[in-house]
């Protein structure tokens, strides 16, 4: 009898927000930018992992999307200084603030992903959840 290898690699399953234990059903219900603003998933739709694991889980994605924050204004910082060589802090300050709007979408999804992906104790990937339930 062949075996199928159901293994889902990591990065795509991330990139794609996918739930971090099954790595098929979807965390968010829309797109990221779009003016509905973004909405998560109570549960996975295909292994039923409740996202939120506890009551206010998710204010400490806040420090992921803290820190995420810091490494854009350094990389924009850094690459206004390079290709300007400006010294004018109004020009770093708009640029920093209108990439911070840019980019809330982006940080407010990745914060939960990193967090319910990496610095989640109890959540891993598990490949016997990543079968469809009709095998054919
Ligand atoms: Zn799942």
């Amino acid at each position: 009898m062949e075996t199928k290898n159901y293994r889902i690699a990591t990065w795509p399953a991330f990139l794609h927000s996918k739930c971090p234990r099954c790595r098929k059903g979807n965390m968010f219900a829309n797109s990221m930018y779009g003016f509905s603003g973004q909405k998560m998933n109570n549960t996975c739709e295909h292994c039923h992992l409740t996202f939120e694991i506890e009551p206010g889980y998710f204010y400490v994605a806040m420090f992921v999307s803290y820190a995420m924050n810091v490494a854009e204004f350094v990389a924009v910082a850094l690459a206004i200084n390079i290709l300007t060589g400006s010294s004018n802090p109004w020009l770093y300050t708009l640029v920093i603030l209108f990439v911070c709007l840019v980019l809330s979408p982006f940080n407010f999804r990745y914060s939960r992903v990193i967090l319910l992906y990496w610095l989640t104790p109890g959540i891993h990937y598990n490949p016997e959840l990543s079968k469809d339930e009709t095998v054919e």
